[in-house]
């Protein structure tokens, strides 16, 4: 398989649609799946990649790579994370390939982040952000979306930090999945706690308990008691606390990430410390430690220093609870953030107090204080700030629903007017149908369905210009069944009518489409014939003479035949110029042929 061969971002859309939806559609469960459902997100991208493999996918197998890329670094194995990503992102069609750029650009910001490279993880997902805008899909925005607001804390930008994460939890909402919505609930919380601002933290964490529990979602009932209590713990409430996490104690490790369980122990072990119990904070602490190493959770790693600083305090070890707070201290260089930094200066100047060195307790102390301020400054403009974002939030749901509701509205009406539209059409149709029917009824005889003396006329009328015109002759030919009374006197009147009736079938298959045979009165019938020389046209009626003179018709099991008719015949323009004159002359000479014995045709003199 050799990627290069699509160039260009329409070959490669081309070539995903015409590879079969399976590939595509795997990719896409596979990747929306990876929160709600780690396992069978892997099970299906991994399949999914089979299947591009064998089908010579190359962008099927990039989708399957990235979603699998993710999950490397979730896992902490980032080496291979790293490696997918920065394979993928050299390759031609992933560059032209607007989403396929967006997802590998949020996951490299993702690593970056973890590397506490924080500029180049800002930036990446910036531009991951800004194609998310254009190409992403709610849960794509949602991932996006949450990595840079992320990003934005990790470089100081916490007013935009928090409108990213404000905006993720709206795509949550809107994308409906209950995993997405638990995570930046709980994301949120946690940041609103870290800003100081308790009060939506707490709302923020006891939605996110809801939702988990709601669902069942075990994979994040840790991540979220562990924020939850964490909470609890600053407001002062190690008991609560305590009751929070207390259920998911027992349970084997139920997080996915190690970074959020490394959190989940470090919490217990704060919890477990605040409670006094020091053999169980430190055996909680000790497994954070590692586990935050792993996975290069910086700030947790802060988190785990400061907590073992507390239990070594309390278990009387001064001097390395001043190391381990000394620690906390040194992984915050470069971290900008205040709320750890508040609690480690406080920390560092409480213990300095207990050792007896004043100066650098009150060092500490000044340093805190500072800290606190700004801490302060940050928290009151982070609860404004969030009254703001949830405003501008309610503002664009209710001009997102306006907007559905009038596209609703302009879908309705559109139908409205093609039910309409097919009513009216429909209707038309009948009526067109009405009219022929109307038209035909006006000029044909119901009984022969033949054209009726009325439309001869007119017909005959026009076709005489005609022949005027091209200068070719027109004859008339009248004719009358003889002795016809006698046939309705021995049959009846219905046996005359299908005498009539058998005529005129006669007449019509065996005149040219060019002629035209109409039923002139009672037992009388009159052919135009256009473009045909008078002795053509007598040549003709005798060949119907001879039809119908052999033809036998079986009336009520009576066999009907040897029946006759006379036939006069004018030409246009030798007999007549006008319609009046040719039938008059076509009549005398009918009267000629009855006279002359009738079973015979006469041309007018
Ligand atoms: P000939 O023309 O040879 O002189 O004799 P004829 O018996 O045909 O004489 P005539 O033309 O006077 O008679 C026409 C008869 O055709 C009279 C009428 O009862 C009959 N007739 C006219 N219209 C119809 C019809 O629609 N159905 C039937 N069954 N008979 C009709
Ligand atoms: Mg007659
Ligand atoms: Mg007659």
């Amino acid at each position: 398989m050799n990627p290069q061969t699509f160039p260009t971002a329409e070959a490669a859309r081309l070539h995903e649609d015409s590879a079969g939806n399976a590939v595509s559609s795997l990719n896409e469960e596979a990747w929306r799946l990876q929160y709600q459902d780690p396992t069978r997100s892997q099970e299906l991208a991994e399949a999914a990649r089979a299947l591009a493999v064998s089908r010579d996918d190359a962008m099927g197998c990039h989708y399957a790579d990235l979603t699998l890329a993710f999950f490397a670094i979730r896992y902490g194995r980032f080496e291979e994370g790293v490696a997918r990503l920065r394979e993928l992102l050299l390759l031609a069609p992933v560059q032209a390939d607007e989403r396929a750029r967006m997802i590998a650009l949020c996951g490299q910001a993702i690593v970056e982040s973890r590397f506490n490279r924080q500029d180049q993880a800002y930036a990446l997902a910036l531009e991951a952000a800004d194609l998310a805008e254009r190409v992403g899909r709610l849960f794509d925005q949602f991932v996006v979306y949450n990595t840079l607001g992320v990003a934005s804390f990790e470089t100081g930008r916490n007013v935009d930090g928090l409108r990213y994460l404000y905006r993720t939890l709206d795509v949550a909402r809107q994308d409906g999945s209950p995993s997405s919505l638990a995570i930046i609930l709980s994301n949120l919380g946690s940041t609103q706690h870290e800003l100081g601002n308790y009060e939506d933290a707490k709302q923020l964490l006891l939605e996110a308990m809801a939702v988990v529990s709601n669902h069942r979602l075990e994979n994040y009932m840790q991540l979220v008691a562990g924020n939850l209590a964490a909470s609890l713990l600053i407001s002062g409430d190690p008991e609560g606390a305590y009751d929070i996490i207390r259920p998911f104690l027992s349970q084997k490790r139920q997080i996915t990430s190690g970074g959020d369980y490394a959190f989940f122990e470090a919490i217990a072990a704060h919890t477990f410390a605040s409670r006094g119990d020091w053999e169980l904070a430190t055996d909680y602490i000790e497994n954070a430690q590692i586990h935050a190493e792993a996975a290069h959770e910086v700030r947790v790693g802060v988190h785990c220093w400061w907590v073992k600083g507390l239990i070594l305090r309390g278990l009387g070890q001064l001097a390395a609870s001043l190391e381990a707070l000394q620690m906390a201290e040194s992984k915050l260089v470069g971290l900008q953030d205040l709320y750890y930094a508040c609690q480690v200066m406080r920390e560092t100047a409480e213990t300095y107090a207990l050792i007896g060195d004043w100066q650098q307790a009150y060092r500490y102390h000044r340093r805190h204080h500072e800290l606190y301020e700004q801490h302060l400054g940050n928290t009151s403009r982070a609860r404004l700030q969030t009254l703001q974002i949830q405003n501008e939030l309610i503002e664009a749901k209710r001009e997102r629903d306006f907007a559905r509701l009038k596209q609703a509205e302009a879908e309705r009406a559109q139908r409205e007017l093609e039910a309409l539209n097919d009513e009216l059409k429909h209707k038309v149709e009948q009526i067109e149908r009405l009219q022929n029917a109307l038209r035909e009824q006006v000029i044909r005889d119901p009984l022969t369905d033949l054209y009726n003396r009325r439309y001869l006329h007119d017909e005959l009328f026009n076709e005489l210009k005609l022949a005027e015109r091209r200068f070719y002759t027109l004859c008339v030919v009248l004719m009358d069944v003889d002795h016809f009374k006698s046939v309705n006197d021995r049959f009846g009147h219905p046996a005359g009518d299908k005498v009539l009736m058998a005529l005129a079938h006669l007449l019509r298959e065996n005149i040219r489409g060019s002629d035209f045979a109409s039923r002139y009165g009672g037992e009388e019938f009159c052919i135009v014939m256009a473009d045909i020389s008078v002795e053509q046209a007598v040549g003709r009626v005798n060949k119907l003479l001879g039809g119908f003179r052999d033809a036998t018709l079986t009336l009520d099991g009576l066999a009907l035949g040897g029946l006759t008719f006379s036939a006069g015949v004018a030409g246009f323009p030798h007999h007549g110029r006008d319609s009046e004159s040719l039938l008059q002359a076509a009549d005398a000479a009918l009267y000629r042929a009855k006279a002359g014995g009738r079973n015979r045709i006469e041309v007018a003199p």
